[in-house]
């Protein structure tokens, strides 16, 4: 499946509010909306976290998370995915309340982020503990790991706290987050430095944020990766042109994968190209 291309939707995000795009969905409805058009438009992996409904700022409310997936499951057969790192940042978390959703919920995946580091002003803490404490109970319930590298030295924090010490057995799929103040610069060079460091067995994509949101990912289409793409990103379809749905944001996606001479991956395509722990 070499000429497929994993593309990922991150609706909403737990950054970004309609002061910065007022398309942005808030409610378990719009954020099921808009990953349906985005799964129509080729995406086959959606990326959730929840917010208030009301407000929209980011919430850990178990039964706020309960009727994202839901309603997501309900419109569309995508490939589900939990945050286990929004509410470090964003609440203050402690490492069992963010693992939570998932434990409740069973998702197809969830995010595991590979290391600590400033994320612009905060700290976004990820000890070795945690990594080990997240890669263990992922593997018992089978849900598969996407772990989230911001820079080089967490792609090597995998290799050593998970794979040396046993907790989870490869291959593994990885993001790279490219562009977050505080992690790896959004540069080609950078791209290619973490995709060449990555053992070959290995899924992954690249997550640009911001302005470098499709120039990271058409260098991830090159490169043999996915790419994800959504409002929790970017909020802009072009430069200075907000977009008006996740869905637009795919279907640029879209075009620039077949530009490249290549195919968005189906639902089904993409569930052989990732090591999910649950294949059902
Ligand atoms: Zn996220």
């Amino acid at each position: 499946m070499n000429d497929k291309v994993v593309i990922t939707v991150a609706p909403t995000g737990s950054i970004s509010t309609r002061a910065d795009n007022p398309n942005i969905p808030y409610t378990p409805e719009e954020v099921a909306e808009e990953t349906r058009r985005s799964y129509e438009a080729g995406a086959a992996m959606v990326h959730l976290h929840a917010r208030e409904p009301d407000t929209g700022k980011p919430t850990s409310d178990l039964e706020v998370f309960r009727a994202y997936l839901a309603a997501v499951k309900a419109a569309c057969p995508i490939i589900t995915q939990i945050t286990t790192g929004g509410g470090a940042t964003t609440l203050g978390l402690s490492v069992e309340e963010r693992l939570r959703p998932v434990e409740e919920l069973m998702p197809d995946s969830a995010s595991l982020n590979a290391g600590s580091m400033n994320f612009g002003r905060k700290l976004f803490p990820n000890t070795p503990d945690t990594i080990e404490q997240y890669a263990q109970r992922m593997k018992e319930l089978k849900v598969m790991p996407e772990f989230e590298a911001y820079d080089l030295s967490m792609i090597h924090n995998v290799e050593y706290w998970v794979r040396r010490q046993g907790f989870l057995e490869p291959p593994y799929r990885f993001s790279f987050v490219m562009g977050v103040i505080g992690g790896i610069p959004a540069t080609c060079k950078n791209l290619l430095v973490m995709c060449e460091s990555l053992d070959p067995t290995y899924s992954w994509q690249a997550i640009g944020i911001g302005r470098h949101h499709f120039t990271m990912g058409a260098m991830a289409v090159l490169l043999g990766g996915g790419l994800r793409v959504g409002f929790e990103d970017n909020v802009f379809l072009s430069r200075g042109l907000p977009a008006k749905s996740n869905a637009e944001l795919v279907e640029k996606a879209v075009r620039i994968v077949r530009e490249l001479g290549k195919e968005p991956a189906t639902v089904e395509e993409a569930r052989q190209m990732m090591p999910l722990l649950n294949k059902g």
